[in-house]
């Protein structure tokens, strides 16, 4: 029988009740160090105490009144979006997904407003991660997510990952609206991609007239140790996607994009009902606040540097459970030797929660406000995950 629960996911068998900071606890009291934050979303930590009062203070005062009014967190947090970033003009979103469905639409539409209206196709790479809709999956174009939806969204076109010729070829055909990338691909197994590659897209996008969109779903809003991944780079996207850690755990995300890009969306080409409510922008705003400020930033390229140099060691003192660390700032991946899974598991046992990627990887998104106590506490622990996977292998 179906469980009530549609079975789309093989959950562990953990329940948790509360968080505080770094910690997750399970109902039974185990106190597990959480490196997952939820996938990447609760980057200020669990229960951060910024983020609970500016969400209860929006609770007691409005919690929604659609778009059809003026809402002056959504305003605010627009603002910040734009002052921060190389970004005109911001939409909210509630999820990723909803902000790969702009990206696309807004690429399409400012082409056909250019008197272009045959430059419909999207350029994204195999192994990337754009959402669950129609669009997303038709962008990310793997088996494993479209098997059995078809008929699949046309308009996509996928290439190898780091395949220069390719994506010089494709480029030229004339009918090319967008090129789609994670400047650190998440799902995919946490590979950065390298900044002479970003530069190159940005290069091959200024020659062709394309628009250049950056899902920064997982990778932006301080993760990397820069507000969003690309400005390492020192390229900027017309259009970004972001949401995950936007939010700190509340379902939020933006499409973010100059002028130009956003020019074709007039007024009643776009719409959500709940995008950009009150609640989500509060907590956006809260959110903002703290890590779009150098100190703060600073704070997580340091904790980078540690986490980093600890987990090499991990590696270095199990050869056989562990191949290499890859990533950037605090989003970084354990690619394994042994079963990612049999890792994972172990890990659960030693009350530490990592989540599973491609290519046989572990990722470590760990909040962002996680200490350098919490750090070595979290390493210990892999490293007896590590050592009880080694004996049972
Ligand atoms: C999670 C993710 C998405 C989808 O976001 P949802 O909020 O789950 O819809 C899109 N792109 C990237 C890179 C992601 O990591």
């Amino acid at each position: 029988m179906i469980s009530s629960l549609l079975p789309t996911y093989s959950r562990a068998p953990l329940s948790f009740v509360k968080g505080e900071g770094a910690w997750l606890i399970e109902a039974d009291g185990r106190r597990f160090l959480d490196l997952g934050a939820g996938i990447a979303v609760t980057s200020l930590g669990h229960a951060h105490p910024k983020l609970v009062q500016a969400l209860t203070d929006q609770a007691g005062a409005l919690w929604h009144t659609s778009n059809l009014y003026h809402i002056p967190a959504q305003q605010a947090l627009a603002d910040m979006l734009v002052e921060q970033t190389f970004a005109d003009t911001c939409f909210f979103t509630n999820s990723g997904t909803e902000a790969c469905e702009l990206s696309v639409k807004m690429a399409r539409k400012y082409f056909y407003e250019a008197g272009q209206p045959e430059r419909t196709e999207i350029i994204t790479f195999e192994g990337s991660f754009h959402g669950r809709s129609s669009a997303g999956i038709a962008a990310a174009a793997s088996e494993k997510m479209t098997k059995g939806f078809g008929p699949l969204l046309p308009g996509f076109v996928s290439l190898p990952f780091g395949d220069h010729e390719a994506v010089t070829a494709a480029a030229a055909a004339g009918n090319i609206a967008a090129i789609l990338i994670e400047p650190v691909v998440g799902e995919g197994g946490i590979i950065p991609v390298p900044d002479q590659c970003l530069k190159g897209l940005r290069d091959l996008c200024d020659e062709h007239g394309i628009l250049l969109i950056f899902d920064e779903v997982q990778c932006g809003v301080g993760r990397t140790g820069k507000l969003f991944a690309h400005e390492w780079a020192g390229v900027s996207p017309d259009i970004m996607m972001v949401a995950k850690g936007i939010g700190g755990g509340f379902p939020l995300g933006a499409v973010v994009a100059t002028e130009k890009a956003a020019s074709g969306m007039t007024a009643g080409t776009h719409g959500s009902t709940y995008g950009g409510n009150p609640l989500g922008c509060a907590v956006g705003c809260a959110v903002m606040e703290e890590v779009a400020s150098e100190a703060f930033l600073a704070d997580v390229n340091r904790k980078a540097g540690l986490l980093r140099q600890k987990l090499e060691g991990l590696v270095a003192d199990n050869p056989d459970v562990f191949d290499f660390v890859r990533g950037a700032g605090l989003m970084l991946g354990l690619v394994c030797k042994a079963a990612n899974t049999d890792v994972l598991q172990a890990a659960y046992a030693q009350e530490v929660l990592v989540v599973p990627a491609a290519e046989n990887t572990i990722r470590l998104l760990p909040a962002l406000t996680i200490t350098d106590d919490e750090i070595s506490e979290a390493v210990a622990r892999l490293d007896k995950a590590a050592k009880a996977v080694q004996s049972d292998g």
